[in-house]
């Protein structure tokens, strides 16, 4: 019966809130056969190629007080740092020259970059690598912010909503955070043209599996090109210290519930999945997922941008990391690309 609710969401890309909620809770072969289906399906739309993106981790500094991330505001023990533009720009070339042709940059909410800051190290960016992708992941921005980050030539955006269940939401955010304001700034990024991702943690503390099947009926609602979703993982210096991490087992069924819900999401096995499980990105490759992320901030600041305890990948050098994330998406039947990876809205 799981295996016919499988089918149809192949087929129709679409069930109801109460059949997810019925799979969410199944547990046992339907999710190897949901990870065989979901690999299927992105085959063919991406065959076995695995995109890789540059993630330039640039300011820690952060004016939110999110519950569950290591870098909140009210974290005094976070070392703070903010990469100058010229340290930006020689993380995007020795990612170039390792073959990335997207560079992520990702920050706290750090209001020291200005629009005139951030549009003049996009512009150099764009300028320098005319056939690479910007992606921004700077958190909630004005509109016009919005527009005129797009105009220097970011090209995609990633801001998870974190959950689509807005009590839920203010469980896991202070007061001065809005559910709605969140879910604003996607539909405007959407909007303005940016190719968009979501996404939420799985296991954050307070969520409940009809919690999760919701993710897939606004996921499907929404359809971004992108969903990030990744183990919630407890940090020791946040209000959330004591409650327990999500697990890989139920991120990676969710991921192919994602890629056969959207077929043609560009879909990463993230760092945190990566952390909670030693092959959690190959088990993430291996059920529908699509994207990598590797970390090429430079090594003096890794160890700080610590979102979460035990974090992987805060030592390594690019290169190294470029070989490693090779082998082991060898080691799932992929290849990874130089490519930028965009959404496929061709076939
Ligand atoms: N300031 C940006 C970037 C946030 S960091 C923004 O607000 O969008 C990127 C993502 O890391 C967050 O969206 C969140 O989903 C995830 N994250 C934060 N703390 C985490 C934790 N303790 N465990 C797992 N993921 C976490």
């Amino acid at each position: 019966m799981f295996k016919e609710l499988i089918d149809r969401l192949e087929r129709e890309n679409n069930l109801t809130a109460g059949e997810y909620l019925e799979l969410i809770r199944a547990r046992g072969q339907v999710r190897d056969y949901a990870a065989g289906r979901a690999v299927e399906v992105k085959k063919k739309y991406y065959g076995n190629k695995v995109f890789l993106r540059a993630l330039i981790e640039f300011t820690n500094c952060c004016s939110n007080n999110c519950y569950y991330c290591g870098i909140r505001a009210g974290n005094s023990r976070a070392e703070r740092y903010r990469l100058t533009p010229e340290e930006i720009l020689s993380c995007a070339r020795e990612g170039y020259e390792l073959g990335f042709r997207t560079f992520v940059m990702q920050g706290g909410e750090d209001p020291y970059y200005t629009d005139d800051i951030l549009c003049g190290i996009i512009g150099e960016i764009k300028s320098c690598f005319p056939d690479c992708a910007v992606t921004l992941s700077l958190g909630e921005r004005s509109s016009e912010s919005y527009r005129a980050l797009k105009k220097a030539g970011a090209d995609r955006y990633l801001l998870r909503h974190e959950t689509c269940n807005r009590a839920h939401y203010m469980k896991l955010h202070p007061a001065s955070m809005s559910f709605e304001n969140r879910m604003n700034c996607l539909r405007e990024l959407k909007a303005i043209g940016y190719q968009v991702g979501a996404g939420f943690m799985v296991g954050s503390p307070y969520q409940t599996e009809e919690d999760l099947a919701d993710e897939m009926i606004f996921l499907r609602d929404f359809g971004p090109h992108m969903v990030g979703i990744g183990p919630f993982i407890p940090h020791s210096d946040t209000p959330f210290a004591g409650f327990e991490a999500g697990t890989a087992e139920m991120t990676v069924f969710l991921l192919s519930l994602i890629r056969l819900t959207l077929p043609r999401v560009l879909l990463p096995a993230t760092t945190a999945l990566g952390t909670i499980d030693a092959r959690g990105r190959e088990k993430g490759l291996e059920a529908g997922a699509n994207v990598l992320m590797p970390n090429l901030s430079p090594g003096s600041v890794r160890k700080k941008y610590l979102l979460y305890d035990n974090k992987i990948c805060t030592g390594e050098e690019a290169a190294q990391c470029v070989d490693c994330l090779s082998a082991r998406v060898r080691s799932t039947g992929n290849i990874t690309v130089s490519d930028r990876g965009d959404y496929n809205n061709e076939i």
